[in-house]
This record gives C-alpha cells, structure tokens and sequence, in this order.
C-alpha cells in the first residue's frame, strides 16, 4: 500500500472525540487490512464515549471506538488463505483464543480471552483500515451491501436470542425494547418465519418503526397494560417467548409474567442495577426458562446464509448517515435524540448519496 496514514476518530476522555492522522496498522501474518466501507454507532460506543467506561471496563488510553462494520480487504498476512485482496467482508469484532473450554464447546462469545473491538484496551474501527485475524472475516455475497454486512453484528444479537430461546416459526413472541437490537431481534424473528411478533416500547417512534417491519401488534405500556393486551390478541394463550431488549428493570421484572406458562424468558438489555427483582415463585410456578444473552457465537454464517437473496431488508433500521469527519456530531444524535435516530451509519470515505 502507498498510503501510510489514516483518519481515525480517537476518544481521550467523557466527550472528548476528535479525528486524527495516525498510521496505518500494517497486518500480522494472520490477520488481514480491511478498508471500512461503513461502520454503525452502537449504545456501547455512546455509553464509553458519555462515561469513559462500562462496568469494569475503564477508557485509560486514547481509544478508537467501532466495532459494527464491514468493507474490502485490501491486503493480507503471508500466512492468510481464506481471504484475498478485494474481497467484501463482513468482520466479526470479537477475535478469541479457540482453544478454552468455552471456545471449543462452541460458546466461543463466553471466552476469557476473547479480544473484542472497542472494549477497552482494544481499539475498534472508526477508522478508514483496521486489522482483523482473518478468520474472524465473513464474505458477503454480492446481494449483500456494506451497510448490511455492518448490521449482522447488532442483527447477531437477535439471532443468539432466538437460538438461546430455540425459537421456532410457531411461536408467539413479544419483543420489549425496539432501539437497533429490538427492531433487529424482529427482523432477526422474521427471517426465522415467525410470523406472531408483538413489540413494546415508550417512544412512540420505536413503535412506528416496528410497526412498519410488519409486527403483528405494537404496545405502548404508557397507555395499555401489556399483559392485558397480550391475553385479548392471542386469544389467552400468550406469548412463547419474550425477548427483552430495553434493559429497564421494571420491565425486566414483568417479563416472567408477561410470557405464558411454560414459556421462555430471553434478556439481552443489560439494566443500570446490580440486583433487579423478580417474583421467583411465579417463574417455578409457571416452570419458565430464562436464558441470558451475551453477544452471540457461530451467527454470522447463518445470517449472511439467511439473509442473502432474501427481502428482509435489515437497512430499515438506519436513520442516518454520517461521514467520520463528522463524528462528534454523529454520536452526540446517538446521545441525545432517542427519540428519532435508531441505527447511525459512519463512512470513512464520506457518505455516498
Ligand atoms: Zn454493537
Ligand atoms: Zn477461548
């Protein structure tokens, strides 16, 4: 390559984001240099951007915040062969050491040592090239753009969800929470051919967007009680699975007696408090499976398999568009304006209209 240098966006400290000219990384024997083509703003990129940390995970260096992308493989290490120069990809953000326990069970997203982008002290890509080992690279087919391959990663969230719950197309599912991983967990649903899907949020933005991904019924708890509404649209035989995306405990609480008997319990949103409160001897009484979610594992094939020459059209979730010049301003929508920005789209190269 001629280039040397890059623009990458670089988080000092709280509200401190700028662009700067810094090398670029050249890859090791395994790994590959990747051009972002496009790369999303995600509630963990605002959080570390707002606050300088999550949970024991501390800003202590200079960061570059990323890890929702996709783009072209520009280069490769001498020992790569499953990527070549030109190829369009999808990248996995979360790079692990393939030989604990959890990797080789499978459960590769419970790695100790997994190296994830954008987790402190490990960069992300809100950057014009970043490099990634080479099996952590999914290619897209050409029915798939940039802008997709970016959103398999929050869409991996939906799918490790349904997968957790084993969701099949019969079930009923109420989906509590529609920022980017609820509307995703729909779309997530939908390619899975279910066709029952309610959808609970505050903002009534959220559930216009629901609404228009096609979802059965949209519930507003501010106006409806949501258990009662579940009852009258299905006939008293509840949901299946309810997947709660919002993080607020209180809703975190309810939703044991939001699914029906026998039902399982999928929580994704992780909320603000340690302890959160649930009526255990409802959740025995009832016999209901809760599951935990955290990223996901084995997704991104499927996806891509699930989504290629499908209509599903997961770009639906994006509400705009900036270039990575522009960040501050980018992630100061994200921080601010719940209420009419879900998914935000950043492109090294500038926004191509
Ligand atoms: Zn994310
Ligand atoms: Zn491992």
């Amino acid at each position: 390559m001629v280039k040397k240098t890059m623009n990458a966006a670089i988080l000092d400290k709280p509200f401190s984001i700028d662009v700067n000219e810094i090398k670029i990384p050249v890859p090791k024997k395994n790994e590959a240099l990747v051009r972002v083509r496009c790369i999303g703003i995600c509630g963990s990129d605002v959080h570390y951007y707002e606050y300088g940390k999550i949970g024991r995970y501390v800003v202590k260096q200079p960061l570059i915040l990323g890890h929702e992308l996709a783009g072209d493989v520009v280069e490769v290490g001498a020992d790569v062969k499953d990527v070549v120069p030109g190829d369009r990809v999808a990248v996995e953000p979360g790079v692990i050491c393939g030989t604990c326990d959890f990797c080789k069970s499978g459960r590769y997203n419970l790695c100790p040592d997994v190296e994830f982008m954008a987790t402190p002290p490990i960069d992300g890509a809100w950057a014009e090239y970043v490099t990634v080992r080479s099996d952590f690279l999914h290619k897209l087919p050409d029915s798939l753009s940039y802008e997709e391959g970016a959103l398999l990663e929050p869409l991996s969230v939906g799918f490790h969800a349904l997968n957790r719950a084993n969701v099949k197309p019969f079930d009923r599912i109420l989906v509590t929470g529609l920022g980017p991983i609820g509307l995703l967990t729909i779309k997530a649903a939908q390619a899975y051919g279910v066709n029952e899907i309610y959808a609970s949020d505050v903002v009534p933005y959220r559930l216009q967007k629901a609404k228009e991904l096609g979802v059965t019924a949209t519930i507003n708890p501010l106006e409806d009680s949501v258990e009662e509404f579940l009852t009258k649209a299905t006939d008293h035989k509840g949901v299946d699975v309810v997947v709660e995306t919002s993080g607020n405990s209180k809703v975190i609480s309810s939703t044991i007696e939001l699914v029906k008997r026998g039902g399982r319990v999928v929580l994704v949103g992780l909320p603000t408090t340690e302890k959160t409160e649930m009526n255990i001897s409802h959740f025995i009484d009832s016999e209901i499976d809760l599951y935990g979610v955290f990223r996901y594992a084995n997704t991104y094939p499927s996806a891509i398999q699930a989504l290629k020459g499908s209509s599903h059209n997961i770009e639906d979730v994006i509400t705009h568009k900036y270039s990575l010049c522009e960040i501050k301003e980018a992630v100061e929508l994200a921080r601010t304006d719940k209420g009419s920005s879900i998914k935000i789209m950043i492109y090294p190269s500038g926004v191509e209209e």
